[in-house]
């Protein structure tokens, strides 16, 4: 029997029992996205003779426009498709993407990529919006259950990113696979767990209700008119048609620029046009949904020196005093680490101060976030206190920043998935979301510029003087978070205004 909305979010307990089968789902979708993610500039360079240069910029641009598709994907969920659809079709794209670069990496390689890239827009957005509804709108519970989810995130990125690359190189089952082949399986493994993740979700479906069957939220005051087929099937085909134009455009970086200066400014006009439509409570939500984006954008283009500059300096500047492991190995996937195992502790943690009253709200939080960032990088800066004269410095003491580092990501990114389901008025929950996943692409897009003007290190200069160039801009990049961080804070009573009822 069919379970109703109502019955579903008054789950008794700390989290409503569904939300195992979306971590699962969404797990193995992170899987094939960062095994995917982690393979492209080693197999670009190493494969397709790619320079490396070249390489990290055609990696930026298929960040970007991955992120940039979740928009897109939240749009037609909303108008069309509903979250189910949108999500099942999401993954029907992943697993054509990666059979297509498990039959012939080497020819179709930015075929596949852009199968991926479309099919991520309509699947990350919109299995997101489903966890919110699980809650009903003023459910203190919300931010604990999107700490878990996150934690499934983190765990599909590193088991992904560990095992795909370690396939392809023939680090792991290298006896078992002839050479030729590594390749080939490592992309058919990201097929096969998003085979996994949809199979999972079918039997998810069962017990959610009529959560996503329609676009619109079930609780929507005026229900939408059953979309007909035309429509539907016409989604399915427009999106198709944009696989070879990302083909091109990925293939081609100089329009990355072109399309990241147009499509933020067209959503930003397409939700303002949204927002006439709407009553004035629900568009000053909308209002302080937009500072979170935009603020979390200062927020990506920090953190995500990651994949950057800071696998740059891990490479040249760290030594390997942390039980002997590779610093490249720690930077990639520390984070996730963390994260599997804090996030669902600091879940818990929000509803125990929540049952004392003393929960900070969404914006403090953030705010939080910023601090713990800063501090983080400012760690970062002193590792030059422990270097050598050879420039290297002590893997320990990176690692505690990136420990701190979590704990911002761990203040912001779940608790911006929760807040963005609550601060969207019913009908534009998915649009929202995809909002939230562009400013990531943004992010990504300024983590590149951040990074490319901190390599200012010039020819012949030592290993020490790239330390000072890297850990002078690690201080001033934790300064800009603290910044960001403290001015959170005072207009947090603005911005609670617009957040209305919404905490
Ligand atoms: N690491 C998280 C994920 O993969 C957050 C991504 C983001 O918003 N930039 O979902």
């Amino acid at each position: 029997m069919s379970l109703t909305l109502d019955e579903i979010q008054n789950f008794k307990g700390k989290y409503p029992s569904q939300i195992w089968s979306l971590f699962f789902s969404e797990m193995w979708e992170r899987f094939c996205f960062y095994g995917m993610r982690g393979m492209l500039v080693f197999f670009m360079i190493s494969q397709l003779n790619f320079h490396e240069k070249e390489a990290n910029l055609q990696y930026g641009a298929t960040q970007a426009f991955v992120y940039a598709f979740t928009f897109i994907g939240g749009l037609f969920a909303d108008k069309i498709l509903g979250f189910r659809k949108s999500l099942f079709w999401g993954g029907l794209l992943m697993i054509a993407g990666s059979l297509i670069l498990a039959t012939d990496p080497h020819k179709f390689f930015f075929l596949g990529i852009a199968f991926t890239v479309v099919g991520t827009g309509f699947f990350k957005p919109n299995i997101s919006s489903m966890v919110g509804q699980l809650y009903k709108p003023n459910d203190s519970r919300a931010d604990a259950g999107f700490s878990l989810f996150y934690a499934g995130i983190n765990l599909g990125a590193l088991l992904g990113g560990y095992l795909c690359i370690a396939i392809g190189k023939g680090e792991i089952l290298g006896s078992l696979i002839p050479e030729a082949m590594r390749w080939n399986v490592a992309f058919g493994l990201a097929s096969v767990v998003m085979v996994i993740s949809l199979i999972n979700f079918i039997f998810t479906q069962k017990r959610m209700g009529t959560i996503g069957l329609q676009p619109g939220h079930p609780l929507a005051e005026v229900k939408t008119a059953p979309i007909p087929k035309w429509k539907e099937y016409s989604v399915y085909v427009l999106s198709l048609i944009f696989v070879p134009i990302i083909m091109k455009m990925v293939a081609k970086t100089e329009y990355t620029d072109y399309f990241m200066w147009t499509i933020g400014p067209l959503t930003l006009i397409y939700l303002f046009y949204e927002m006439s439509k709407v009553t004035a409570s629900e568009r000053k939500k909308l209002w302080a949904a937009l500072v979170f984006i935009i603020f979390s954008i200062i927020f990506w283009g920090i953190y995500e020196q990651s994949g950057g500059s800071l696998s740059i300096f891990a490479a040249k500047n760290l030594n390997k005093d942390l039980l002997g492991l590779d610093p490249n190995g720690v930077n990639n996937s520390g984070g996730a680490f963390f994260i599997i195992f804090l996030a669902p502790l600091i879940g818990l943690l929000w509803i125990w101060l929540n049952k004392r009253k003393i929960e900070p709200n969404t914006i403090i939080k953030f705010g939080l976030g910023f601090i713990f960032l800063g501090l983080g990088y400012y760690i970062l800066f002193a590792t030059r206190l422990f270097a050598n004269l050879q420039g290297i410095t002590s893997l320990n003491f990176f690692t505690v920043a990136l420990l701190v580092i979590t704990l911002g990501e761990l203040c912001l990114s779940p608790i911006g998935l929760s807040i963005m389901t609550k601060l969207s008025t019913k009908n534009l929950q998915g649009m929202m979301m995809g909002m939230w996943f562009l400013a990531s692409a943004y992010g990504q897009y300024v983590a590149g510029i951040i990074g490319a003007g901190l390599a200012t290190a010039k020819e012949g200069s030592t290993n020490y003087d790239a330390l000072i160039t890297y850990t002078d801009g690690y201080k001033q990049l934790g300064l800009y978070a603290v910044i960001a961080g403290v001015v959170l804070i005072l207009i947090s009573p603005f911005v609670k205004k617009l957040m209305q009822e919404v905490k």
